[in-house]
């Protein structure tokens, strides 16, 4: 993905907040508000366009918070900003988040025809018990009634589910009901982690996240996706380009409160502060350059999560020197024997093994601890 990019706008406005959440989002906020605050997203998308320059963009994602709280006029000003910037959507990776809580058919239809190719919907659990228990707004009535509505005119669906909560959960029957309302292409499974909060659900003992992780696992499985990313599903050919230009280090401009960017030919960094108000008056926003250390631990951290892994062979053009040169080769070899890691030295290709994806941090704590810079 060494050329690609794409660009990420942040809806920070929830109406309610989750119970296990630790994002940035508002939950007071009125239709005006909303409205300035699309109209200083597509703003700064002109103005910052240029970063983009020399790129190739391959995708365009809206994430939140709750994206699905925007109306339908902002996505037709957003279509209209895109053609006049030359941005071509038919060949873009379109993504909207949406709750299943929020939306009718003539919004859905709406999306579809600005340009829209992909929905990624928060479904995070199918049990009305366990959606309660983490202060979903979304029941399972909602997503009866809407999820087919997205299958009617989107055949590219992912959802989010989330696991290592909820006691006793028929993670199975969960997951067989929401394929039978939507045929879905992707899958992003999050391991529960609880955020400082009294009422935040409880989780699991390690055994039963385990259990729940690999109930997914195995039903996936079945139904033909491979795990392409630590979290992440998916069919043959819908890997989401979104997260892999995370993944695979290309380059990212990041608008909205709390979004962050980054433009790999230059190496910086920008990120807007977590403040709605600033973003409107078009302040807030911090650049910096990451330090080699930064970037080589970003490199690493980012490109072991998928199942491609790295090519050392594009090391130098990125970072100015060989691989080994900048991280120690007698911690990657011990790895690789102690069955953690998996090296080719033909293609030059790294990556987890099986094993290793399961001990991600501490394969990367010794490879962080052998960057040489
Ligand atoms: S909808 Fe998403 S961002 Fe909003 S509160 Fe719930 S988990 Fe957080």
């Amino acid at each position: 993905m060494n050329n690609f990019s794409g660009i990420y706008f942040h809806i920070p406005f929830c109406p309610k907040k989750c119970l296990y959440c630790d994002f940035f989002s508002v939950t007071k906020f009125s239709e005006s508000a909303l409205e300035n605050y699309g109209k200083v997203l597509l703003n700064e998308l002109k103005s910052r366009f240029n970063e983009l320059s020399g790129t190739k963009i391959v995708s365009v994602y809206f994430g939140g918070g709750s994206p699905s709280m925007m109306n339908e006029n902002f996505f037709q000003k957003f279509a209209e900003s895109a053609s006049k910037l030359g941005i071509n959507l038919g060949c873009c990776e379109v993504t909207v988040e949406v709750n299943p809580a929020d939306i009718g058919e003539s919004w859905i239809k709406n999306l579809k025809n600005c340009g829209v190719n992909r929905i990624s919907l928060g479904v995070q659990a199918f049990d009305d018990a366990v959606l309660a228990e983490m202060g979903r707004r979304t029941t399972v009535s909602d997503m009866q009634k809407n999820i087919p509505l997205f299958a009617k005119y989107f055949d590219n669906i992912s959802c989010d589910f989330i696991y290592g909560l909820g006691k006793n959960r028929e993670i199975n029957q969960e997951l067989t009901k929401v394929f039978e309302l939507a045929p879905l292409k992707h899958l992003s499974a999050y391991s529960y982690s609880r955020p400082e909060r009294k009422n935040a659900p409880q989780l699991l003992n390690e055994d039963e996240t385990l259990l729940q992780e690999k109930e997914i696992r195995d039903f996936l499985q079945k139904k033909g996706f491979s795990r392409y990313e630590i979290s992440n599903y998916s069919l043959k050919g819908f890997e989401s380009r979104h997260n892999m230009l995370y993944w695979t280090y290309g380059s990212w401009l990041g608008i909205g409160a709390g979004a962050a960017s980054f433009i790999r030919k230059t190496g910086v960094s920008s990120r807007y502060a977590d403040d709605i108000g600033a973003f409107i008056e078009s302040d807030g926003l911090s650049s910096f350059k990451l330090t080699l250390q930064e970037r080589l631990e970003e490199f690493l951290l980012m490109g072991l999560r998928v199942k491609i892994g790295i090519n050392i062979k594009d090391f130098k053009e990125l970072f100015g020197k060989n691989f080994f040169e900048l991280v120690s080769e007698k911690v990657v070899s011990d790895l690789v024997s102690e069955g953690f890691l998996d090296f080719d030295k033909v293609s030059g290709i790294l990556k987890c093994t099986e094993k290793g994806s399961d001990f991600l941090n501490a394969i990367l704590i010794k490879l962080f601890d052998g960057i040489k810079c």
